[in-house]
């Protein structure tokens, strides 16, 4: 039943199916789009593309509703259930989301002698912007300690211990990751909640969960998700933060007051829809089952491959994560990069870096194979046969 459900949507992805000799495994990265999306943009652009708020002619007033809408799309797709209560600002992805956090509403929070955890070892995106909080509140008198959430690959998780020891009553904030872009793990956001008490707020990076698993804000306590649009099958150039107005100041976004990514904004609203058809916990079931397959097969070439994160068996508090839709690996021989381009000698298309991972150097390249639902078990079967020829 999975598998007809899943021909039909892979069937939808035009740059797949024209594409029968490679095999995209990049969308961790930027996702591939259905055709309901390009139609979207394509209907747009020919029927009422204009700017936002300027004129008082139909195509301006339609483009208008379209970002108004849009935002009440984003609260829907998240499951918000006190949308009067919440705001949705468009950015260019994940990274201008943070930034945006970072740079109009931390600093207001926050006083002399306060503390923030942001995590340690993640995208930079999820790190650099709350170091500059830190700097430009230090320039103003304002000294604010900057503690690091450490992640242990044991559970695949945040380490609960040193959560606890390094939040108390000085913590003010905390900065988390929905899923890792490395690691695949899904980081038990209900725990961070739990260890922080009711009164600190919590902004979710969810770069790598918005469109791969049910996000939903009325059951995460958290007062921002950030997510790129691009990455959630809409245009690059496109993401959004929702903010729930209830902890700390008001979010005021003032960076940016010109022409919005109306474009995008149109993908974006198409790709949430077609999300929520095709069923965002069946899109879940199916990546992870595909990753199971991943980690297995690697599992069994353990002396030529050694997969990144939640390495070992574990207890009940914490049992090892299955992987959400990525799975990062190394040879221990051969280099990341070279595996990478072998890896393209057979058309797969996969990311050979560091990964943006704060605190990595190149030695520490590895490659990693992220999915979305066109990806199939055939597909990861030849991968792994490949892997198999090259231990
Ligand atoms: N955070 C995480 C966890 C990510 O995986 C990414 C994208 N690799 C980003 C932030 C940055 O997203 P964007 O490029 O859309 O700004």
């Amino acid at each position: 039943e999975l598998e007809s459900w899943q021909r039909e949507l892979r069937a939808q992805f035009p740059i797949v199916v024209d594409h029968p000799a490679l095999v995209y495994l990049d969308s961790a990265a930027t996702a591939q789009k259905p055709r309901a999306v390009l139609d979207a943009v394509q209907r747009y652009l020919t029927t009422s593309n204009a700017n936002a708020g300027r004129g008082a002619y139909p195509w301006a007033n339609a483009t208008t509703a379209l970002v108004e809408d849009a935002r009440e799309r984003v609260k829907r797709f998240l499951g918000d259930p006190a949308p009067d209560r919440s705001s949705v600002h468009f950015t260019s992805g994940t990274s201008e989301g943070l930034r945006t956090v970072a740079r109009d509403w931390l600093p207001e929070l926050l006083s002399d002698g306060d503390e923030i955890v942001v995590p340690h070892r993640d995208h930079e995106a999820n790190l650099s912007p709350w170091l500059e909080a830190r700097d430009l509140l230090a320039r103003r008198g304002i000294g604010v300690r900057v503690r690091e959430l450490p992640y242990q690959e044991a559970s695949g998780d945040y380490d609960p211990v040193e959560l606890a020891r390094i939040t108390g009553p000085r913590t003010r904030f905390v900065a988390a990751t929905h899923v890792h872009h490395v690691y695949g793990a899904d980081m038990n956001v209900h725990r961070l909640r739990r260890v922080v008490g009711p009164d600190v707020p919590i902004c979710l990076d969810a770069a790598q969960s918005v469109g791969h698993l049910p996000v939903a804000v009325g059951d995460l306590d958290v007062d921002f998700v950030v997510f790129s649009g691009h990455k959630a099958l809409a245009l690059p150039g496109t993401g959004a933060v929702w903010a729930r107005q209830r902890r700390g100041p008001e979010f005021r976004p003032g960076g940016w007051r010109g022409t919005p990514n109306t474009v995008g904004i149109a993908s974006l609203v198409a790709a949430l829809d077609w999300l929520e058809a095709a069923g965002t916990d069946r899109i879940e079931r199916w990546t992870v089952a595909l990753t199971g397959l991943l980690t297995d097969g690697l599992s069994r070439m353990a002396d030529a491959y050694e997969v990144l994160g939640c390495r070992t068996s574990l207890t009940a508090d914490s049992p090892v994560q299955r992987r959400r839709s990525l799975v990062t690996f190394r040879h221990r021989a051969i280099d990341a990069h070279d595996l990478g381009f072998v890896l393209f000698d057979h058309g797969f298309m996969v990311r050979s870096d560091g990964h943006c991972q704060a605190g990595r150097d190149r030695r520490d390249d590895s490659v990693r194979v992220s999915l979305h639902v066109h990806n199939t078990p055939e597909e990861m079967e030849r991968l792994l046969a490949v892997l198999a020829s090259l231990q």
